[in-house]
């Protein structure tokens, strides 16, 4: 897949693309990064990228001619590459939205400075906007790391075979269940016992419990969102029973700390 980022920045990529994964990834000719300077596109002596608002008030605006130059720079390298605006109005991205977008042939990322973009060219030179967030980046490079790094996890190949992506959080609308790993015994706590035990069948489903309970804690809301299916089921009713029990265990001895609520 072929990524181009369009930024005043080009060396906030250079770390992105010498590290783990996204480097492996770029050795492999899985994906490529070219990183375009906006200010190699403009035509003014002093090569200005940002301008003041027309209507006045605070912040610079991104001037729409380097940036249009960017783009079509970028989409003579591929001409069937997507043109996406970093913005913090954009869809927001999530694994879902990743899924989507690997399986495109290029993106051409917009990174936003200052208070944005000139309009016309979000409107006559976008395919579509995404946010990362409900939160205000001060430029869209950021963004653009975060979305290349999940796709290219992604792709066939850039992960090794025993980190797989289809196990990670949100690919079946469940967080992952809880790693452990060396030493045994750290500040006295050890993994549970299960972990340890080499029976692969019990540690399935020992990850698969710990996988659904997570996320009943911590995003009900990813389950609510979808049917469940019958193992999911079954293990949700054991503990619904499991605290039924406790709470029963509790009020019918009378020592509970609610023992005189009614
Ligand atoms: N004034 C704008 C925010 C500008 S922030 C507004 O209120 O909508 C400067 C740049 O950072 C943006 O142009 C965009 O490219 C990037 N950016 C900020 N927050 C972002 C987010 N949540 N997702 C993606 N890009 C973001």
């Amino acid at each position: 897949m072929k990524f181009f980022a369009l930024t005043i920045f080009p060396d906030l990529f250079s770390s992105f693309m010498t590290h783990g994964i996204v480097r492996r990834a770029i050795e492999r000719h899985i994906i490529s990064l070219n990183t375009i300077n906006v200010r190699d596109y403009t035509t003014d002596k002093h090569q200005v990228t940002d301008d003041r608002p027309y209507g006045g008030g605070s912040g610079m605006v991104m001037k729409p001619e380097p940036l249009a130059g960017a783009i079509r720079a970028a989409k003579e390298a591929d001409p069937t590459a997507a043109t996406v605006l970093l913005t913090p109005q954009g869809r927001v991205f999530n694994q879902q939205r990743a899924r989507e977008l690997a399986a495109l042939s290029g993106l051409i990322f917009i990174c936003g400075r200052y208070e944005g973009v000139d309009e016309r060219v979000c409107k006559h030179y976008v395919d579509f906007d995404i946010s990362i967030g409900d939160f205000v980046l001060t430029g869209g490079e950021l963004a653009a790391m975060s979305i290349i790094d999940a796709l290219t996890r992604l792709l066939p190949g850039a992960l090794g075979g025993e980190d797989a992506a289809e196990k990670d959080s949100f690919s079946n609308d469940l967080l992952e269940h809880a790693h452990y790993t060396r030493p045994r015994r750290f500040e006295g706590v050890e993994p549970p016992a299960v972990l340890l035990s080499g029976h692969h069948k019990e540690i399935e489903d020992w990850r698969f419990e710990s996988a659904l309970i997570r996320t009943v804690l911590n995003r009900k809301d990813l389950l609510e969102n979808r049917l469940l299916n019958r193992r999911e089921i079954d293990i949700l009713r054991k503990w619904c029973a499991d605290i039924e029990r406790i709470v029963r265990a509790q009020s019918s001895s009378g020592t509970g700390p609610f023992s005189g609520d009614q």
